[in-house]
């Protein structure tokens, strides 16, 4: 017997799921679904109808927080608008990087989840500070999905926004229990009442029209750095789209090819594949695609050259980020946290600044190390 399995109550999961108990066995057994050392259950990938990053909490009240839904992205943006949406306008938000959070009240205590499900506990600290109690005892059916944005961010640090520490941006407002979102109008109602930040909406178009706005702000986001867009039905009947920024694309790719060993193939393909339908759909001439190839290739080359000369020289590749807390405490969780998910981290001494204190982070990325010292000691590549 999977110990998973024991003292859990497999017949209200399956209720909770909407599913039978057969089948939540058969999640168990091959631990698609298993348990956290926090002692709640995640499933870690979408099996059908049931969405990944699904968290269950056995506690008490059985409770469940479903998963944040993939959002498909446009690759040639004017057809793939056509053809995806049913409704004749589009709210075009902006689509900011950070981190996916959902914070959730359970048991009367707030916690904040990551898009695996898991609960990080710098980010449950964080949401404590950032969000109002009130909207979770108005509403305690609801999840409050958002960006974590900013500097302090142990996932995506960003300095683009002009943020101080760290700030969470408010995109969805969804049904605990099934997912189900509100329009964005009630959305960004309840926004207001509450007082909390909500991604920029930069206007609702109609469909005609909508890819021209959209490429002229995507120029001119990306122009400051800034990601992209979520395209979505003001309805939020169909799901959203997303398409992103040429300098967002490549900012990944040199990022992902400092450590290149690190990251899946599929990274590195599908964001080279979104540079070459952007061009074409922008009908671009030689000279934006010659800039467009230059971008490109000194965002792949540059960053992996860096990084060998830095093993090279007998540096370890780290990345470099930091967390602003209130307690010691939430930074030895966050600790814990890092090695549940698997990564190796190095945390240097707190510094004191105010009422907070500021830890700066070492994740190592051993594989790309590792690596990339084996080829420089003659290993050859299949
Ligand atoms: P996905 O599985 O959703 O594609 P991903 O890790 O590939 O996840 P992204 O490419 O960053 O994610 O795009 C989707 C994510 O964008 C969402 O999960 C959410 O965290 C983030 N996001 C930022 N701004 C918005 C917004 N305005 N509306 C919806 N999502 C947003
Ligand atoms: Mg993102």
């Amino acid at each position: 017997m999977n110990e998973d399995l024991e003292d859990v109550d497999i017949k209200r999961i399956a209720e909770l799921l909407h599913t039978n108990e057969q089948r939540i066995t058969g999640l168990f057994k091959r631990r698609t679904l298993h348990r956290t050392p926090a002692g709640h259950l995640i499933l870690d990938r979408s099996v059908s109808q049931i969405e990944g990053g699904t968290a269950i909490f056995p506690w008490e009240k059985y409770e469940v927080v479903w998963g944040f839904p993939k959002i498909h992205r446009a690759m040639m943006l004017q057809p793939a608008l056509l053809s995806h949406f049913t409704t004749e306008r589009v709210a075009v938000e902006e689509k900011m990087n950070g981190y996916n959070t959902r914070v959730a009240t359970i048991n009367n205590r707030i916690v904040a989840l990551t898009r695996g499900g898991h609960i990080c506990p710098y980010t449950t600290e964080k949401a404590e500070s950032l969000l109002p109690e009130k909207i979770f005892t108005d509403h305690p059916e609801w999840v409050l999905c958002g960006e974590m944005v900013g500097p302090d961010n142990p996932y995506v640090p960003k300095e683009t926004y002009g943020i101080e520490s760290l700030q969470f941006f408010l995109f969805d407002i969804r049904e605990k229990k099934t997912g189900k979102p509100l329009t964005i109008r009630e959305r960004r109602e309840n926004a207001e009442k509450y007082g909390m930040q909500t991604t920029k909406l930069f206007g609702i178009y109609p469909l005609g029209v909508a890819c021209k706005k959209i490429k002229e702000i995507i120029q001119m986001l990306g122009t400051s750095g800034r990601e992209g867009v979520v395209i979505k039905d003001p309805e939020m009947q169909d799901p959203p789209l997303k398409y992103t920024s040429s300098q967002s694309n490549c900012n990944d790719l040199k990022y992902a090819f400092t450590y290149y060993h690190d990251y899946a193939r599929s990274f590195f393909y599908s964001r080279v594949m979104r540079e070459a339908f952007q061009s074409v759909e922008w009908k671009e001439g030689p000279a934006e695609i010659e800039a467009r190839s230059a971008q490109l290739g000194e965002n792949i080359l540059k960053p992996m050259i860096q990084s060998i000369k830095k093993v090279q020289s007998g540096e370890r590749l780290v990345e470099n980020v930091k967390i602003r807390v209130k307690s010691i405490q939430t930074a030895e969780k966050f600790k814990k946290h890092l090695r549940t998910l698997g990564i190796d981290a190095t945390f240097n001494k707190p510094v004191k600044i105010k009422d907070e204190y500021l830890i700066e982070i070492q994740k190592i990325n051993q594989r790309t190390t590792d690596k990339t010292e084996s080829i420089l000691h003659g290993h050859t590549h299949s």
